[in-house]
């Protein structure tokens, strides 16, 4: 019998006071029991609608059965076999938009915990530590890969799988791309991203970091080196700006640039890490997504007394992961809704308070979305002393302006092929943030696991 329970099992955290002090991981993670006692809430529907909802296939109601029976291990080769990456995904997926959104459970209570199944199995493989026997038959054909985020090291190891010669352009020092940079470590420790990082070069991937492709070497330089096919992940790391007044004062940073001076600079420890960022007692981030959210709780941590979101949108529209919102409003993150910034003020090079403006939700706009309309005459002052402005990010334009041949939108994203993920150069392929503008990393480990199919049927061919 099903356990028809409404609700999920409660994965137990850090308390919300204790945690918004320091930088461990929030969410603790399930034991073997409440796995189990989760997964029996799982009626292994025939027509599988979660896996619908899953970009990379993982075949849930297969995986979720043998966690009711106690078999973690095929679990997790169950898992396995569709997502390289399942302790991240576990923990980041909006899962609430995707496979658990398509959960029958959830029509009359709450989804089966999908993602919090997906960790407990991917932690329990972890911990168990069992060196993974890899022998695979080389083909001889050499692709390169640029970037190690989601996108690139799920093309990487799909093609290494196959038997393909890989080699990973990165451009920082250190592989993972945003699940290192930009997600906090309170959200998804550093060490385990790692060590999927490197179970993908297990399989025999070559990493190159430091190397900033379109400055180091050219994708055209790349093929005249041999490499047959080039598959771009560089992402979407341009931060866009507000375009206000008063951008330029010091106190205003770009979401990307706080995140990555603390979790890859290790701000946070400054001086013993020369990168300090100035966090003053009250701070403004400005956006409503998953960036805005880990830059506000990021700045909690950091000792700010109080942190507001400010979003122009209402509730409804937060595009965060619903398990962000939640989490940041415990921790004491103040959300001030349906609010625009029109200008920031300062003193003395400063920021001294930001100017904005309320706001109320008119007609759809082209995106679907209540367009958000200025009220009159309802300026106001915020008293802050940081803003961080987290709404949205763009390619870097360095590889499109070094590569010719490629065909690009106008805000920068590669054009590709929908089902091969192939663009206007030959031999070239891209996907991940890099063609959508900033998504997902479960939709940028599809487009790398696409890429890498197409790839191996054009090397074939030839
Ligand atoms: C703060 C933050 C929080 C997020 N939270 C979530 C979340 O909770 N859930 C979720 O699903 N998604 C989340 N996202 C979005 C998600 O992380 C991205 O959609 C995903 O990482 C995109 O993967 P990617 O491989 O395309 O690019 P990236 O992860 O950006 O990786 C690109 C890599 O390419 C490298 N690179 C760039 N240019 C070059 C070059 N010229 N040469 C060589 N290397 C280069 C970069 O250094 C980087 O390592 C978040 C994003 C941010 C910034």
């Amino acid at each position: 019998m099903p356990n028809m329970s409404l609700e999920k099992v409660k994965m137990p955290e850090q308390e919300a006071d204790v945690r918004n002090k320091n930088f461990k991981e929030v969410a603790l993670g399930y034991t073997l029991e409440q796995a189990q006692e989760e997964a029996t809430r799982c009626l292994n529907c025939r027509h599988k609608p979660c896996m619908n909802g899953c970009p990379v296939g993982v075949p849930i109601p297969e995986f979720i059965q043998h966690v009711a029976k106690g078999d973690i291990e095929a679990a997790y080769q169950t898992i396995k076999r569709e997502n390289a990456l399942p302790a991240i995904c576990g923990r980041v997926c909006p899962q609430e938009n995707q496979c658990e959104g398509k959960c029958v459970r959830a029509i009359k209570g709450e989804a089966v915990g999908i993602g919090r199944l997906e960790r407990f199995v991917a932690d329990y493989h972890m911990a168990l530590n069992k060196e993974e026997k890899v022998e695979i038959e080389k083909n001889h054909h050499k692709v390169a890969i640029v970037g190690s985020g989601p996108a690139g090291i799920t093309c990487a190891g799909e093609l290494a799988k196959r038997g393909y010669d890989v080699t990973v352009f990165e451009a920082l020092h250190e592989t993972g791309g945003v699940l290192v940079y930009g997600i906090p470590e309170f959200r998804l420790p550093k060490a385990l991203v790692a060590k999927e990082v490197d179970n993908v070069k297990k399989l025999g991937v070559h990493v190159e970091t430091n190397v900033i492709v379109g400055r180091s070497i050219t994708i055209d330089e790349l093929k005249e080196e041999g490499y047959e096919a080039i598959f771009v992940g560089s992402g979407a790391g341009l931060p866009r700006f507000m375009g206000i007044p008063g951008e330029n004062l010091n106190g205003v940073y770009a979401a990307n640039e706080f995140l990555t001076r603390v979790n890859l600079m290790k701000a946070y420890q400054f001086p013993e890490h020369p990168t300090p960022v100035k966090i003053s007692e009250k701070v403004a981030v400005i956006g409503g997504g998953n960036v805005a959210m880990d830059a506000a709780r990021t700045a909690k941590r950091l000792g700010a007394k109080e942190v507001y979101i400010v979003y122009r949108r209402g509730e409804e529209e937060l595009p965060a992961r619903k398990e962000e919102i939640h989490h940041a409003k415990e921790e004491g993150i103040i959300f001030k809704l349906l609010n625009n910034p029109i200008a920031i003020h300062g003193e003395d090079g400063w920021v001294k308070s930001m100017e904005c403006v309320e706001m109320t939700l008119g007609e759809p706009d082209a995106s679907g979305r209540r367009r958000p309309v200025e009220k009159e005459g309802s300026e106001f002052l915020l008293e802050v002393g940081t803003v961080i402005e987290a709404i949205g990010q763009s390619p870097n334009p360095l590889i499109r302006q070094t590569t010719p041949g490629l065909e690009t939108q106008k805000w920068g994203g590669i054009i590709v092929e929908e089902e091969t993920m192939a663009t206007s150069k030959d031999g070239v392929y891209a996907g991940g943030d890099v063609v959508t503008g900033a998504a997902t990393v479960i939709l940028a480990m599809g487009a790398g696991k696409n890429a890498a199919k197409a790839i191996d049927e054009a090397l074939n061919k030839q």
